[in-house]
């Protein structure tokens, strides 16, 4: 009678991964609220500092917050000035 459980089930040890609001209100939350409170915080800056709005250099139809600027624009950038080799 050896029975033994599955050798192969690997307990993951979970982190309380929490991720700061980039739109500073102070609060870290878990991912999965994250994205929810993203969409709440963000109309809310917007409100707050209206004039913290700047046009995509890429796009301009793009308003996005100086606070996601520098993700935005290597976002929206071409990608001839992606620094990206392809080959
Ligand atoms: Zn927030
Ligand atoms: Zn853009």
């Amino acid at each position: 009678m050896d029975k033994r459980g599955p050798s192969n089930v690997k307990r993951v040890a979970k982190k309380p991964l929490k991720c700061p609001c980039p739109y500073k209100c102070g609060k870290e939350m878990p991912p999965l609220q994250f994205l929810t409170h993203l969409t709440h915080c963000r109309r809310n800056y917007v409100r707050k500092n209206p004039h913290d709005i700047v046009k995509c250099p890429y796009n301009s139809t793009h308003c996005i917050t100086t606070v996601e600027f520098e993700l935005h624009a290597r976002m929206c950038a071409p990608s001839a000035e992606r620094s990206i080799t392809t080959t």
